[in-house]
């Protein structure tokens, strides 16, 4: 049985479809490991579990 994950397939932000980059932070969660990568556009992309569960402006 293999459970190996694509290398090659990054989570792509919802906005500009760029992949995102390197997290910037990383939590764990009970969920699992949520990562948060900054996006080229200006977006914070929410990641868990290799998928992008959410996108922020990033206004604050
Ligand atoms: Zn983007």
């Amino acid at each position: 049985m293999t459970d190996e994950i694509s290398a090659g397939r990054r989570p792509a932000c919802p906005s500009c479809g760029r992949p995102a980059t390197v997290p910037a932070s990383t939590h764990h969660t009970s969920e699992g490991i949520v990562r948060y990568a900054r996006c080229a556009c200006g977006r914070w992309l929410v990641v868990l579990a290799g998928r992008v569960i959410g996108a922020n402006a990033g206004a604050g």
